[in-house]
């Protein structure tokens, strides 16, 4: 009798383009995964049984709030943020925690903070940067889950600080020509007419680069500045970060948001935001020119080393060295601290 089954596959007499057209088993794994709403890249946990001895292994969830990292938990993410959103956006009052005592969910956390900061030691000198990271985005999160219930404090840093670079005057970013009020413990914005508590849509665009077409390419690719635009785009983010903080620390209260950022046609991110609460247009412009982000980073405009000549990696010293001079090359962390000037600015452009 022969197999009449069109499913079954025989991998031996597939052509190689054909095996190649199957799907990998870790592929298969994380639909499943997403069709169960689980994490696809959970985190495994060692976890000790104190009493016993025992010791289990816990899948714990990445948390991760972005989709292309982990579906379901940025699903997870943003179901709560907007359950957050609708049951904070109108608040009247300001939401009061009650902090005397540490609570059973406190002490969870803290407690599976301390193992995620174990199993970090562990994998840093193991040298597995990928679970590293994995952690450092747990932890973050569970940073935000602990100030979120309102525990106040130090918390340990994964890493011990790096020696503080001296830095002059003229690297400080915290000093935007703005005026500066102090930051009240308020969230709520002013109310007009007795009842009305209105709320602020802000759009934040970049710069223009040069003239774009109808799908948003460059009219002129010769003078376009493409390295502008992706310098920009890169940290875009930090540029938002100084923005709010600016935000805040103009009008004088704890100012909050929901926002998105999305790619325009020519590929520069742009940011949508709604604000709680009414600031003044005015001002909002002013903090919108006034706030700039500096890149401290080493010159990176020139290729020092192609394809051809490439550093080579000293396994006695743990260090990158020249291809020509054997000479060991400067970390990251050496280069910055030579620094005179940032190697980038960026600034929102002008807005409409
Ligand atoms: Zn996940």
């Amino acid at each position: 009798m022969t197999s009449t089954d069109p499913t079954a596959l025989d991998a031996a007499r597939m052509t190689r383009a054909q095996r190649a057209a199957l799907p990998l088993s870790t592929d298969v794994a994380q639909a499943l995964a997403e069709q169960h709403g689980v994490c696809v890249r959970p985190l495994a946990m060692r976890r000790i049984d104190t009493t016993t001895g025992r010791v289990e292994v816990v899948p714990v969830p990445c948390g991760s709030t972005r989709e292309d990292q982990c579906r379901p938990c940025a699903e997870k993410a943003r179901r709560l943020r907007m359950v957050q959103c609708r049951q904070g956006w109108h608040l009247e009052t300001e939401p009061v925690t009650d902090r005397a005592t540490p609570r059973g969910d406190h002490t969870a956390l803290m407690a599976t903070r301390a193992d995620l900061l174990a199993a970090y030691g562990d994998c840093r000198k193991a040298g597995d940067e990928a679970s590293c990271e994995q952690i450092a985005e747990s932890v973050a999160d569970l940073d935000t889950e602990l100030r979120a219930r309102g525990v106040r404090g130090r918390l340990t840093p994964l890493d011990p600080p790096p020696k503080p670079v001296k830095r002059s005057t003229r690297r400080r970013q915290d000093a935007p020509d703005l005026p500066r009020r102090p930051v009240e413990h308020r969230t709520l914005g002013r109310v007009f007419a007795g009842r009305y508590r209105p709320s602020t849509f802000l759009t934040l665009t970049l710069d223009s680069y040069g003239r774009v077409d109808g799908d948003g390419a460059a009219v002129d690719p010769d003078t376009y500045d493409y390295r502008r635009a992706a310098r920009d785009a890169i940290h875009f983010p930090a540029l938002l970060d100084r923005f709010w903080q600016n935000t805040r620390r103009c009008v004088g209260w704890e100012v909050q948001y929901f926002g998105t950022v999305e790619p325009q046609q020519r590929g520069a991110p742009h940011f949508h935001t709604a604000i709680r609460g009414a600031i003044p247009r005015t001002e909002l412009r002013a903090i919108t020119a006034a706030t700039y982000h500096q890149v401290w980073w080493p010159a990176h405009d020139q290729l020092l080393y192609t394809d051809g000549r490439l550093p080579v990696w000293d396994i006695r010293a743990k260090g990158f060295t020249d291809p020509d001079t054997s000479q060991p090359l400067p970390t990251f962390h050496q280069a910055c601290e030579e620094l005179t000037e940032p190697a980038h600015v960026v600034r929102f452009g002008a807005q409409v």
